[in-house]
């Protein structure tokens, strides 16, 4: 069997429902833009410039001016967003705003970032390769590191924090175990909500992630051997886009 590509967002599938991870990584079925997670590519586009200028001119007027041009090449990519943005001033209003709450959590005018969009990636096990991409990874000159991840959503309601981090814990511990340096902070920004979660991951957090993670692949490895992806049907059927030829809701 060729080894399994992994990544948290379809560890997350396979965990909320085996059938869905099948529809997406195994079936590749093709799934239409979804308007809200095209408003995240945009404010995260613009977010990922700001920090290629210097720093006095990371500002909301700068962010709101590279919003355009952001947006231009977004539709260039994928033309069939304008059919689902039906009144660009309201979408680019939205967007305004989402950067606004951005800069009233954190001032880029006073620290660098290291990188943008990182790709981390490591083989897990000889049958498993697990990667990512890091919205922002800054080191401070102490050698400290800290992994961002911006969220165009709400923050979790209270119990569900610990979830939330579960994306940042697998990219601390593939920092960790090719840097060898433990990421001393992972910061959840929401910018719907305007709020910010923060952890401080430890080793122990971190290799009991490591284990979890091994865990769903050996699941996802038995899942694929004995072609076996129950449904699991939950809340997020009402948003899932193959709910009209799910066997949980086709009879
Ligand atoms: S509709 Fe629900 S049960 Fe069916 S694949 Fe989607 S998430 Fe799973």
């Amino acid at each position: 069997m060729e080894q399994l590509r992994l990544s948290p967002s379809r560890m997350n599938d396979f965990t909320n429902c085996p059938q869905l991870y099948k529809y997406r990584a195994i079936d590749l079925l093709p799934e239409p833009p979804s308007i809200e997670a095209e408003r995240g590519k945009l404010i995260h586009s613009v977010l990922e410039d700001i920090f290629e200028l210097p720093a006095p001119d990371r500002t909301l007027t700068t962010a709101i001016d590279l919003l355009p041009p952001a947006w231009a090449e977004q539709i260039e990519k994928t033309p069939e967003l304008a059919s689902l943005v039906l009144d660009e001033k309201e979408w680019i209003d939205r967007a305004h705003s989402l950067l606004s709450n951005y800069f009233a959590l954190e001032n880029p005018t006073t620290f660098e970032s290291t990188y943008r969009e990182l790709h981390l990636e490591r083989d897990i096990s000889d049958e498993i390769y697990l990667h990512g991409y890091v919205d922002r990874l800054d080191v401070a000159p102490t050698g400290e590191v800290r992994i961002v991840d911006y969220k165009s959503g709400k923050s979790p309601k209270p119990g569900w924090e610990e979830k939330a981090f579960f994306q940042l814990r697998v990219y601390a511990l593939l920092y960790w175990k090719n840097h060898g340096v433990l990421p001393r902070m992972l910061k959840l920004i929401y910018l719907g909500d305007v709020k910010t979660i923060e952890s401080q991951p430890t080793e122990a957090q971190l290799l009991s992630t490591e284990k979890k993670l091994a865990d769903i692949g050996d699941e996802i490895l038995s899942a694929i051997e004995s072609n076996d992806f129950p449904t699991r049907k939950s809340k997020l059927c009402d948003w899932c886009f193959f709910k009209a030829i799910c066997p949980a809701h086709v009879k």
